[in-house]
């Protein structure tokens, strides 16, 4: 028969074993909550933050990724960061984006329901026109906020969205109005709000624009 001593001491190593296989097994659960995937707008997002893809780095002050819901029906996609866009890192603020908030309110849409890209996450210096090598450089990016978003409408806004994805150099006022299919996605070209601000005549073509897309995403 074992002394007092030594059966205590053995209880004691059990149980110590005992609580240590237990904190191994509650931090395995730990490690593995946290290396759940991270979802891949945020993935992307993060990947974009830090491109050096073209010389546009060198001169913004934010990255402009999107903003919006990544289950979004409908997604827009503008020219480049502004501004005031490249000050905040999101897009279309300012008039232009004010403008684009009414466009999206009349179609009884609100902004927290659609997502918003630019072909150019970085802001051109004086917001020229973008150069074709900054567009083959980064609208990668916006192809695969598409793919990942999976969106009903896609409305590009402006002559640069339109023709970047449409891959095509007819002009905007050609363009707009009709459906063409992106990769099986049905999209829209209208014009750019900015251009609105300087030709407010021309609204009443976007209005029917969005009269188009409301009918779409009402059937989907
Ligand atoms: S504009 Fe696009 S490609 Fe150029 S640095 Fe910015 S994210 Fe990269």
């Amino acid at each position: 028969m074992k002394p007092l001593s030594e059966e205590l001491k053995e209880i004691v190593g059990a149980l110590k074993m005992h609580i240590e296989m237990e904190r191994l097994a509650g931090g395995e659960e730990l490690l593995m909550a946290g290396s759940s995937e991270e979802p891949p707008l945020e993935a992307l997002k993060k990947e974009v933050l830090s491109c050096k893809g073209c010389e546009l780095y060198r001169t913004r002050r934010n990255v402009v990724f999107g903003a919006g819901n990544p289950k979004a029906k409908l997604m827009f996609v503008g020219e480049a960061p502004g501004m005031e866009e490249d000050l905040q890192g999101v897009p279309f603020v300012g008039r232009a984006g004010s403008l684009l908030t009414k466009v999206i309110e009349s179609i009884g849409l609100k902004r927290k329901d659609i997502y918003i890209a630019n072909v150019l996450k970085c802001r051109p210096p004086n917001n020229r026109n973008p150069l074709p090598t900054e567009i083959l450089m980064c609208e990668q990016y916006l192809r695969k906020q598409i793919e990942i978003i999976k969106p009903v409408v896609i409305c590009a806004l402006g002559k640069f969205a339109a023709q970047t994805l449409l891959r095509s150099t007819v002009s905007i006022t050609r363009l707009r109005g009709r459906f063409y299919d992106f990769q099986g996605t049905k999209l829209i070209p209208t014009f750019h709000p900015a251009y609105l601000l300087r030709n407010p005549h021309d609204k009443r073509l976007v209005w029917e624009d969005m009269k188009k897309i409301r009918k779409i995403l009402q059937k989907n």
